[in-house]
């Protein structure tokens, strides 16, 4: 059954993942007994409120973007205000132009438009629905505002386009997202992934932004692996490849098992060379 244009699917009792067109993110509503809260807005392909309304009728929505790319903030005017970290304001301003350029994105008549306004979110703010809590943890490495939210009830771990699962059929699972090519280092991408490593008692499995695959530990343990070994210059990564939708760069792969790391060689520390004590 869709509601919205959006095809709605149970991962738990109070949470529902929202998949509308294949280039768009997934989208999750987390219910409490108060509040709903939408993780990300798509491209905004269908109405977003219709579907919240069918899964929980009348409740308030609290907003989320996870970062600014135009897949994952598309649909935000349909919103009066979204939550978001302020390391992605320019990208969530630039997303609506962006993603006219996507494909499947036409405008959908008869929707709300609002000129949005932005509630900056940080580090340890938390967020009660009602018998469901939230927090947000800052975690940037795909981009320089990424966030995590964290369902402590649920125990999972919405990590946006931080680490993706992807479907590979038959041997299914999963391999693990590059980023990079953007001005985060694999340095702060590491600290990044070391965070949400110290707080792992408090989650089962990521969540991630795209095929809507829960992702075990292990993959982020590998994640780190990876990322130790580019900083300390023991990784061998594959030829360099030029992915043209990041105007193409020169990048380089690191694959292992199930990871795989799209990285940049400028973009490796934090500081220059020269820069470092
Ligand atoms: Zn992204």
């Amino acid at each position: 059954m869709k509601y919205g244009g959006y095809q709605l699917k149970e991962i738990t009792p109070d949470i529902t993942l929202l998949y509308g067109f294949p280039e768009e993110c997934c989208m999750y509503v987390l219910k409490g007994k108060e509040k709903l809260l939408l993780v990300d807005t798509g491209m905004g392909t269908g109405n977003l409120n219709e579907a919240l309304a069918a899964i929980g009728p009348g409740l308030p929505v609290l907003v989320f973007n996870t970062h600014g790319h135009a897949d994952h903030c598309g649909g935000n005017s349909q919103f009066p205000a979204i939550y978001l970290h302020e390391g992605s304001f320019a990208d969530a301003d630039r997303a609506e132009e962006e993603k006219k350029t996507l494909p499947g994105a036409e405008p959908v008549e008869g929707l709300p438009c609002y000129d949005w306004k932005k509630v900056p979110v940080r580090e340890g703010d938390v967020f009660d629905l009602g018998g469901k809590t939230i927090e947000v943890i800052e975690t940037p490495g795909h981009t320089p505002g990424c966030i995590c939210l964290l369902d402590r009830e649920d125990r999972i771990l919405f990590c946006g386009d931080l680490v993706v699962g992807k479907d590979h059929g038959e041997h299914m699972l999963a391999y693990v997202e590059w980023f990079s090519f953007s001005t985060v280092s694999i340095e702060t991408l590491h600290r990044s992934l070391q965070k949400i490593r110290d707080r792992e008692d408090e989650w089962d499995v990521l969540l991630g932004g795209h095929d809507a695959f829960p992702l075990e530990k292990k993959y982020l343990y590998q994640l780190m692996d990876m990322c130790g070994d580019i900083l300390s210059g023991k990784a061998e990564p594959f030829h360099p490849v030029l992915p043209a939708q990041y105007g193409n760069i020169t990048c380089w792969k690191l694959e292992r098992e199930d990871t795989c790391i799209l990285y940049h060689d400028e973009v490796i520390f934090d500081r220059k060379k020269e820069e470092r004590p």
